[in-house]
């Protein structure tokens, strides 16, 4: 064969489908039974393929990375991602926050039309097939249900994924086949992911499961607006998750990292403690607290626990310190959720073991695309552009290969 992928999420698919219609032979390997299933996963939100927003914006999402990623996305933009949608029968939309999902809000239907149409252009599959790395005479060796199989092919495009959700088949087995073949791979960590935090017995018990909603959370400069979900062991939810890059290096630098919510942040400090500062009556502080600032139950304990954090009493602080801390509840986070659990995974084949056509400088022939690079992005679109976009550079790059080293 010509060219052998291995990952058939959307980065090894889109890798697939730039190399067929070349006029290369392609075969997709995974390890899994069937192609896709982070991105059905995906598909369960609604399937946020990509944002709406002007490109230098969307570029700036990638934070360090951003150099990097910028050619393949400028050559395979949000419109052109919407577009290849399209034509697959699945058009999109875009929702009020400007993020983009096809209009059937779900990855399945897109999928498999993907999947015929690679089908009827000749591309083949081979599933559990979980591939171990290279024998000495540089084939691929793969463990599948026959046993061990060997597999020579003239280029090959990586794109295994990254490391969280192991069920649906990303693991991150990889890293350790590629750092023996002396490629660097920064370690993978978890990203858009929750955080642990000591709640006490009593607060962990009444509100675990609850939402805390209408809410602004800010680490450092960054302010997000946004929905929270107390957990068993600490907090998730998209507005942890956006600011989750910066959380996870701090907690990782420092050991922990204090992020402060606003209860009311429709509210400034001095309507609040005039609010607060009412005459109560025989209203117990819980009372007042509901009803003259509006908090939830969750929001008042949140505010219970940061006053015992700090060795104070609620019921001692005046208006005006009740108002202070209302929109600005510290928490202090002590650790990441783990890998698993998290969205997506920061860390991966770092950005300089590539060349311009994402090919593994020290593996001629071998290129690489999708979660497993060195990037990472908030939801709301960026991460599928990116597989999109890497497959799509990684195809171009391995056709070019072939044509340069024709067939002998
Ligand atoms: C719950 C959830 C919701 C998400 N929602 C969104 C969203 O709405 N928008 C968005 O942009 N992103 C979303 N993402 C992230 C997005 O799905 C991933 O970033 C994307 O699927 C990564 O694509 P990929 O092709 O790089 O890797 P994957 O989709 O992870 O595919 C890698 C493939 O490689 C295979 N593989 C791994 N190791 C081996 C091996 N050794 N041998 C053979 N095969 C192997 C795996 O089985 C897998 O099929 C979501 C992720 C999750 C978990």
């Amino acid at each position: 064969m010509d060219a052998a992928i291995i990952g058939a999420g959307p980065a090894g698919l889109m890798a697939a489908e730039v190399l067929a219609q070349g006029g290369a032979s392609v075969t997709v390997f995974d390890a899994m039974p069937s192609a896709g299933r982070k991105f059905l996963m995906a598909g369960r939100g609604g399937l946020n393929l990509t944002h709406s927003e002007p490109l230098p914006q969307f570029l700036a999402r990638y934070r360090e990375a951003t150099s990097r990623l910028d050619p393949a996305i400028t050559a395979f933009p949000p419109q052109c991602l919407r577009e290849w949608s399209e034509a697959l029968g699945q058009p999109t939309f875009v929702g009020t926050s400007g993020r983009v999902f096809p209009q059937a809000f779900k990855a399945s239907p897109l999928l498999r039309a993907w999947l015929r149409r690679l089908n009827a252009s000749g591309v083949r599959f081979e599933f559990r097939h979980r591939w171990q790395g290279w024998d000495d005479d540089g084939r691929l060796m793969f463990r599948a249900p026959q046993g061990e199989r060997v597999v020579e092919a003239r280029t090959v495009v990586l794109a295994l994924g990254g490391a969280s959700w192991p069920r649906l088949g990303s693991d991150g087995l990889w890293t350790e086949t590629l750092a023996a073949r002396g490629v660097f791979v920064s370690p993978l960590r978890s990203a858009n992911c929750g955080f642990t935090v000591a709640w006490s017995d009593v607060f962990r018990s009444r509100f675990e499961g609850q939402p805390l909603k209408g809410a602004a959370w800010s680490f450092g400069p960054q302010t997000i607006r946004g929905e929270a979900m107390v957990t068993r062991s600490g907090l998730e939810g998209g507005a942890i998750y956006a600011l989750s890059a910066d959380l996870r290096e701090a907690v990782v630098t420092s050991g922990e990292a204090i992020l402060h919510v606003a209860l009311r942040p429709g509210l400034d400090v001095k309507q609040l403690a005039a609010r607060l500062s009412a005459p109560r009556g025989k209203q117990s502080l819980s009372n007042v607290l509901r009803k003259a600032a509006q908090l939830s139950p969750v929001g008042a304990g949140l505010l219970q626990e940061a006053a015992i954090a700090a060795g104070a009493s609620l019921s001692s602080l005046s208006p005006e310190r009740l108002a202070t801390l209302i929109n600005a509840v510290p928490i202090k986070l002590t650790g990441t959720a783990p890998i698993a659990r998290a969205i997506s995974s920061a860390g991966g084949i770092v950005f300089d073991e590539l060349d311009a056509d994402f090919m593994i400088r020290r593996l001629p022939g071998v290129f690489a695309a999708g979660e497993m690079l060195d990037w990472e992005a908030p939801t709301g679109g960026y991460l599928l552009q990116a597989c999109f976009a890497t497959g799509v550079a990684a195809g171009r790059g391995a056709l070019h290969w072939l044509a340069q080293h024709a067939a002998s």
